[in-house]
């Protein structure tokens, strides 16, 4: 079990913030119905569950393109936590959503620096859950009385 840090500084938990409305936008937008399939080895996976990850092609640690939406796609828990990503499964998986342009571009600019800005997260973190709620009116039937 994971415990929350209790002195966990205002700029990691704006990145938790950060990170929790980026990949909850993912798991929502690869996801038709209520299964996703996982971009590396294309098993579905239930929206939801603890099995719906939002899993990076090329690692978070490069942060130029941690927040790349074409980078963070569905995965299974296995491929993602087991498989430290599948990444011959999700090479193929990128070459067929988005092609060898978009995976060639990503490559390039990984290595780019990134300036810590604290008030462009803040306005990121609400980008990503307005567009989270937009997708969810979109895609969500809508019932009446
Ligand atoms: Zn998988």
């Amino acid at each position: 079990m994971i415990r929350p840090k209790k002195n966990i500084s205002s700029w990691a938990k704006q990145q938790q913030a950060k990170w929790f409305e980026f990949a909850r936008l993912i798991k929502f937008r690869d996801t038709h119905g209520d299964f996703a399939q996982c971009i590396s080895c294309g098993k579905p996976v239930k929206y939801g569950t603890s099995n719906c990850h939002a899993g990076h092609f090329i690692k978070a640690t490069f942060t130029a393109i941690k927040y790349d939406e074409r980078n963070v796609n569905m995965q299974c828990y296995h491929c993602n936590m087991h498989l430290e990503s599948n990444h011959v499964g999700y090479t193929i998986g990128m070459l067929k959503k988005y092609g060898q342009k978009v995976v060639d571009q990503l490559k390039m600019s990984m290595h780019n620096s990134v300036e810590r800005d604290e008030s462009l997260d803040r306005i990121m973190t609400q980008k990503y859950k307005a567009d989270y709620e937009e997708l969810k009116q979109m895609y969500q039937p809508k019932f009446r009385l």
